[in-house]
């Protein structure tokens, strides 16, 4: 068990990656937070599978788009658990749009949830931390938009860009606390995000041909990292990001 005694928040853990890490933690010893926004049903089965490895589970509802309610939820874990020692900041979504037709509603939403979330998220984390004198690690889940170009998803680059710097950024900034920032950046994936991708075969399989390892991540695939950066084997380890994309972001293949 590599998280044993560990208190750990996962955002947005009722599915997908987020919810695969919060079972996947749990199975490693730690108590988890889980987090949803509109599916609960999926937040209860979440807890069922926490609570089924013998550890603490609790459901949280938030939308962390909103920044008091992200800071609210920090409290609201550290008041139910006692403390907290790894955040993994994974609630986040897309849009598709021509960059020419992006609304500023679409845009704050994007941006809310995927980036100003994280930053204000992991700011009351820090002085959760700060205040009780303890190391703790943060995560971020970025994607392979983080450098990658993705025509339509012009917002979304937006945000995982940022998120490439800030996860840069506190890692310098954070000097001396114990607290280390690390970042994944999953490629494609196969969860509810890519629900039309998955409809779509022919541009299923022109993706396919773009992973080297000719296949799409599961979430497991994503998890087994997430454990790695949160447990004591990652103590030497900040400021990166971890790169769980299949060789996508390399295959580069002109013929
Ligand atoms: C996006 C997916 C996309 C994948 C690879 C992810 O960040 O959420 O929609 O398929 O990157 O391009």
């Amino acid at each position: 068990m590599r998280l044993q005694g560990k208190i750990a928040l996962v955002t947005g853990s009722s599915r997908g990656i987020g919810r695969n890490i919060a079972v996947r933690f749990a199975r490693e010893g730690a108590d988890v937070a889980i987090t949803y926004h509109k599916s609960k049903e999926g937040a209860e089965e979440a807890l069922a599978e926490v609570e089924a490895t013998g550890r603490r589970g609790h459901l949280f509802a938030v939308d962390v788009a909103s920044v008091q309610s992200v800071q609210r939820l920090v409290q609201d874990v550290v008041q139910h658990f006692g403390r907290l020692d790894v955040l993994v900041n994974n609630a986040g979504m897309e849009k598709r749009a021509p960059f020419w037709e992006v609304t500023e509603e679409d845009y704050d939403h994007v941006l809310n949830t995927n980036l100003k979330a994280v930053f204000f998220g992991s700011q009351a984390m820090v002085r959760h931390l700060r205040e009780t004198k303890r190391p703790g690690k943060i995560i971020n889940i970025s994607s392979v938009h983080e450098d990658l170009p993705f025509p339509n998803f012009a917002a979304y680059c937006a945000s995982k860009g940022g998120l490439r710097m800030l996860t840069r950024t506190l890692a310098v900034e954070l000097r001396g606390t114990g607290i280390t920032v690390n970042a994944i950046a999953p490629g494609a994936i196969e969860t509810e995000i890519n629900a039309d991708l998955l409809k779509d075969r022919d541009k299923l399989d022109a993706l396919l041909r773009q992973i080297p390892l000719g296949r799409l991540g599961q979430p497991d695939d994503v998890s087994g990292v997430a454990v790695f950066l949160a447990s004591a084997d990652a103590d030497y380890v900040t400021g990166s990001t971890y790169f769980v994309d299949g060789g996508l972001t390399w295959d580069y293949d002109e013929q």
